[in-house]
């Protein structure tokens, strides 16, 4: 049989059957020896194979091949990671530019981090209801800040549904994350999407073997219109993971689009000579602030490798 783990407390996981049917399962212990890099050998998202044994009890057998996966560092000192969910085909940040007001640091850096586990991102301009002329002109700017690099933007209000329809066409039949800073909205938007979903998702610890807290897990819902959406309480801490400062500029598209044409190869458009990055800048061809958060990000990479 074929299914997708929606839920996983550590030792039991949760698997859809392609049919819709749920089965609790176990894994067999070959799985756990195999891992070296995690902690968690199936992750929520995993496609797998399992079949039900003699004692009735299901049991995966093999999982598929992950199309991406985002992690988090496992609490314990070993190096290894934690698998938060897997195969996610799209993230959905929620984003307003009042009350509270989200940052460009703070979508950038989620932007960054996107672009590293291969996500592709769309931003959504919530609270459209309330805004003035002047807040509606900050929502363009914003949107022609990230349109410009190959984001997709949606406006829509959660309390008054404008656009809803067009943002469920957007999450249908896909895995989705939705994610944003707290008070954009996010439970309200979730609540008008699945109004069957039960959002106060109690967080699930786990405590490994020498009693120590290890990790919080994530948990897949099926859309009433279609797909998944994944809900991870982890999910705040989607920040940088372990980057390398000449990595980092891989995951600004419009930077790693043009950086072949700087004079150094191991150019980091800070102050080199003959760079394309900071003359794109001068010029207004790279906006402002998506430069200022590269530069900080790699002042970021550097303080934590000197550290
Ligand atoms: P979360 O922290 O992202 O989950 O945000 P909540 O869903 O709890 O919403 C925070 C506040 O914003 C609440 O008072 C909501 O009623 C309000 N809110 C959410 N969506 C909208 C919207 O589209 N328009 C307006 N005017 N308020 C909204
Ligand atoms: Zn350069």
């Amino acid at each position: 049989m074929k299914g997708r783990v929606t839920k996983s407390t550590g030792s039991w996981y949760t698997i859809r059957e392609d049919s819709g049917k749920m089965y609790q399962a176990r894994i067999r212990g070959k799985f756990r020896l195999s891992n070296i890099q995690h902690t968690n050998p199936i992750a929520v998202g995993d496609f797998v194979d399992f079949e039900i044994d003699k004692d009735e009890a299901a049991v995966i057998t093999k999982i598929h091949e992950r199309k991406n996966y985002i992690i988090r560092k496992s609490v314990n000192l070993s190096k290894k990671t934690h698998i938060i969910a897997s195969n996610i085909d799209r993230a959905f940040l929620v984003v307003t530019v009042d009350n509270p007001k989200t940052s460009f640091g703070f979508i950038d850096r989620f932007l960054v981090t996107a672009e590293a586990y291969h996500i592709p991102v769309t931003l959504v301009f919530n609270k459209m209801d309330v805004y003035d002329e002047y807040l509606m002109e900050e929502v363009e700017f914003y949107q022609k800040t990230y349109e410009r690099i190959g984001y997709e933007t949606i406006q829509i209000s959660a309390q008054t549904g404008f656009n809803i329809d067009q943002l469920k066409e957007k999450l249908k039949d896909i895995t989705s994350l939705v994610s944003g800073h707290s008070g954009v909205g996010k439970s309200t938007l979730m609540n008008i999407l699945n109004p069957n979903l039960q959002l106060k998702t109690s967080v699930v610890s786990d405590f490994n073997q020498k009693g120590q807290h290890t990790t919080t897990f994530a948990e897949m819902y099926e859309w009433p219109f279609g797909g998944f959406c994944i809900d991870t309480p982890g999910i705040k801490e989607f920040g940088l993971v372990e980057m390398d400062k000449y990595e980092i500029q891989n995951y600004f598209p419009e930077i790693h689009e043009i950086r072949s044409n700087c004079k150094f190869d191991n150019c980091l458009h800070l102050n080199e000579p003959k760079c394309a990055v900071q003359d794109a800048v001068e010029k207004g061809e790279i906006s402002p602030t998506r430069y200022e958060n590269y530069i900080g990000f790699l002042e970021e990479i550097n303080e934590n490798t000197f550290s």
